[in-house]
Order: C-alpha cells, then structure tokens, then sequence
C-alpha cells in the first residue's frame, strides 16, 4: 500500500495550539485578570429567530409520514437553490439553477474541487491567507506560488501578467486581512484568467458584509467572470451557521477546459461522493432569504461590524496602521514598531490580557501584524479597546 507522501509536505499548524496554551498558562498565572479574546473566527451570535422557526417546523416534517424526507438531490432541494437565485438576482447576476450546488460549508467545497483539478497545475495563492487553500494543494502536491498581499499594494495583489498560473485564489473580502476587491480590480482577474486559460477559485464567505453597491459582493458581477470563475460561498457569517453547517458552490456552465465541462463534472463527483445536506438543515438556510430572515441577520451583521468599529476608531485615536474591519469581521492591524506579531501577541496578552492572533499564522507577509475580530460581545470588545487604548496612548 502506497501511502499519499505529499502528506508528508504538510506544514504542522501549530498556530491555534500555541496561542491556546499561551492563554492557558496566563491565566493559571493571573486568576484575577480577566481574559478577552479578539481572536474568535468563529459567530458568537445565536441563530435568528426565522431560522430556528424554519428548524423546528422542519423537524416537524419529519416527524409526520406525509411530509418526511429521505435522501433529498445530492445538490440540494430546488427551494435554496431558487432562494438562492433570487439573491443572486438582486445584484443582476443571472444563474441557472443547475449552476447552484448546497454543500455544507465552504471549506468542504474548497478542498472537494480540487477533485476536478489536474494536479500538474500550477496554483497562485495570496500571501497571507486562509491556510486551507494552501494544505489541500499542498495534500495533492501542486505546485503553489505565492503572490504578495502588503501595505504597498493595499493587501490586494493584481495579476502578474508575465506569470502563467492555472488556477487562482481569491478570496474578497479578506481573510486574514479584512481587504475588498473592487469592480476593477476583479476584472484585472479576469481579463488574467481568461488570457492564461486558467480558473479562479473565488471564495466570497465574508460577502455578506458587503453594504455597499459600490463593492462586489460576488465575481459574476464582472462581465466575463462566468467563463472563468467558481463561486464559492457559505451560511456560516452571514447567518451563524458555522456549527449548524450550510454553503453553496456555483459552477456556471461556461467553464469548459479540454472539452470538459466543470458544472457536469462536479454533478457526477457530488452524485457519486456525495448525499447532499440535511433536509432540515436547507430549510433553516432558504429561511435566510425570507423578509424576516434577511432582517434578522442585518442585525446580527451590524452588531459585528459597530464592534468592529470600536476597533477601528481606537487603531484610528492611536495612530496604529490597519486594513479591513469595514465590510469584514476582521481587522488586521500593523504591529507597533514593527515588532513581531509573536511579540506583539505576547505584549497584548501580558500586558492587558488581550488575546489576538499573530499574523504570521498565515503566511510570511504576517510576520508583523496581527488579526483581530470583531466576535465578541459589544462590552467585551468596548473594554479591550479602553485597555488598548490606555496601553499605547
Ligand atoms: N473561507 C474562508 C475565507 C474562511 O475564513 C472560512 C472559515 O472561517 C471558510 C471559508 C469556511 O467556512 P465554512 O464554515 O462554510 O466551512
């Protein structure tokens, strides 16, 4: 049995189990300090209550032999994916409904469609950046080069037009970084994509904090983009659904490469690897979409990003450099005199029992900044600030 060696090339991440432990033993240290964490990925925020109605009238359904369901299509039930639709349709972007598939979340879909990718491409990848895109390429043993997000580029690299790559990583609004992809921007994008032959993997998770038209909230707003582009998106920040799990995939019928189309291809791998999400749980999701969903998750929405103001109004007071925050939960901050963002994590954690994550968890442009979130509670996040605040003042 021959094991998968790329394996073997996998960074050990030890980001997460690092900071874990460092505020494990601060506070056996200090029991009297309160620790506060802006470090969260991850909703804080309960379900809305449209979407735990949608659950509970769901599992009723399915209490009742009229209505149960069994194995519903292994690409979701026609009522999320019209749902979908629509939604798409208010930013006049035109789908079929074949070109929509529910997944349970992002990450999945990440990793799955590389299924469809030859492992001989070659694969650009942001620098920082979720660190997903990089272990599953890495799983597969393409070969990956990194195109830099910094301060002179407004952490929103553009293509190299003199590099040939085949498949492209972009993922708007940013994370780690907070930074959104403007309308021109995407089209430098694709106007690459389509001159190289090469497909972008779009991941659009944090879209729904976009409130502004000026911003596009998906890549099909630009011309073109179907005949190049996947869209990849999620439940889990948009409406908290990250341990209830619901995301959706578009494959337009344009993206054709040797003859193959992509859209027939990923039903076939979904069909044969795949039964589809729960019932109950594409209920929840298409109640997302309905008046009083899309409501009750604008409230949800806002909440995170007056947090994230809170943040970005004390950088602003303190003079310290950052990026995002607006349209994202994250805010990505330049470390103080340059110092490391290990330094910086340990500085804030010491000194003021703040708990952030060190940039260079995701990638070697990280090395000296730092992420914080906006997933705290209104109080919590208030009161780091002040700590903050009266640290650096
Ligand atoms: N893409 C990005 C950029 C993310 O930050 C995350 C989660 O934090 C995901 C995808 C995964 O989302 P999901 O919960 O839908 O798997």
């Amino acid at each position: 049995m021959n094991i998968n060696k790329n394996y073997k090339n996998l960074n050990e991440n030890y980001l997460f189990s690092t900071v874990k432990n460092k505020v494990r033993e601060f506070a056996e240290k200090n029991p009297d300090k309160e620790v506060i964490m802006l470090g969260i990925g991850d909703v804080t925020l309960p379900l809305c209550p449209a979407v735990i109605e949608a659950l509970h009238s769901a599992v009723d359904e399915m209490s009742k032999k009229e209505t149960f369901k069994g194995y519903g299509p292994e690409q979701g039930y026609d009522f999320l994916k019209n749902a979908i639709n629509e939604y798409y349709l208010t930013r006049n972007v035109k789908l079929d409904l074949n070109e929509i598939f529910i997944s349970d979340g992002a990450k999945s879909d990440l990793g799955n469609i590389l299924d469809l990718l030859g492992t001989d491409n070659t694969v650009l990848i942001p620098d920082p950046v979720y660190p997903a895109y990089v272990d599953t390429n890495t799983m597969d043993g393409r070969k990956i080069v990194y195109i830099d997000a910094t301060e002179e580029n407004d952490f929103l690299p553009l293509p190299d037009f003199s590099q040939k790559c085949d498949i492209i990583y972009i993922c708007s609004p940013n994370n780690p970084t907070g930074a959104v992809y403007n309308r021109e921007q995407l089209k430098k994008w694709v106007e690459y994509a389509l001159q190289n032959n090469a497909l972008i993997l779009f991941d659009s998770a944090y879209e729904s904090f976009i409130d502004t038209d000026d911003l596009p909230n998906s890549i099909y707003e630009i011309e073109n983009a179907r005949k190049c582009a996947v869209e990849i998106c999620s439940f889990s920040k948009t409406a908290g659904f990250t341990g209830t799990r619901c995301g959706y995939t578009v494959i337009p019928k344009d993206l054709v490469f040797d003859g193959l189309s992509l859209n027939k291809m990923w039903l076939r791998r979904q069909t044969t690897k795949y039964n589809g999400v729960p019932y109950i749980v594409q209920k929840a999701a298409a109640a997302v979409f309905s008046k009083e969903g899309q409501k009750q998750i604008k409230e949800n929405l806002n909440y995170y990003k007056q947090n994230a103001k809170i943040i970005a109004d004390t950088l602003d007071k303190l003079n310290i450099k950052y990026t995002g925050g607006k349209y994202s939960p994250y805010i990505w901050l330049k470390c103080p005199n340059n110092i490391s963002s290990w330094d910086f994590f340990d500085l804030l954690l010491n000194k003021i029992a703040i708990v952030g994550t060190p940039g260079a968890g995701f990638g070697k442009n990280g090395e000296n900044y730092f992420r914080v979130t906006s997933f705290n509670t209104r109080e919590k996040t208030a009161e780091a600030m002040e700590r903050l605040y009266n640290l650096f003042k």
